[in-house]
């Protein structure tokens, strides 16, 4: 399967916060969404794994990162999340939630 038809195949609009309990701004969103609509490349930024094939992908906006689940999720649970970061957090998470017409914060 060519990468083209990849992306066409999983081109579901499914964008959204994603909620937590630390409070990390995250948005989870099709792999379409992150590398269409978003510019991301196919690889986690932590585990380095092919996220082709996933069926969500969350964009860490804290780390400026894009996760698989996993790994956002290990990353919730081991990261605190600092006052001091959240303008940094805050503005990155709306340059994106505008691309993908999310509400700002
Ligand atoms: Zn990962």
């Amino acid at each position: 399967m060519k990468v083209v038809e990849v992306f066409i195949n999983y081109k579901i609009i499914m964008a959204k916060k994603y909620n937590n309990n630390k409070g990390f701004l995250i948005i989870e969103m099709s792999l379409a969404e992150a590398v269409i609509d978003c510019g991301f490349g196919i690889l986690c930024d932590n585990c380095n794994e092919r996220v082709v094939g996933e069926n969500s992908v969350y964009y860490f906006a804290a780390l400026n990162r894009l996760f698989c689940k996993e790994c956002t999720d290990d990353i919730i649970a081991n990261q605190e999340r600092y006052s001091d970061d959240i303008p940094y957090e805050v503005r990155h998470y709306n340059h994106y939630a505008k691309i993908l017409n999310l509400p700002v914060v």
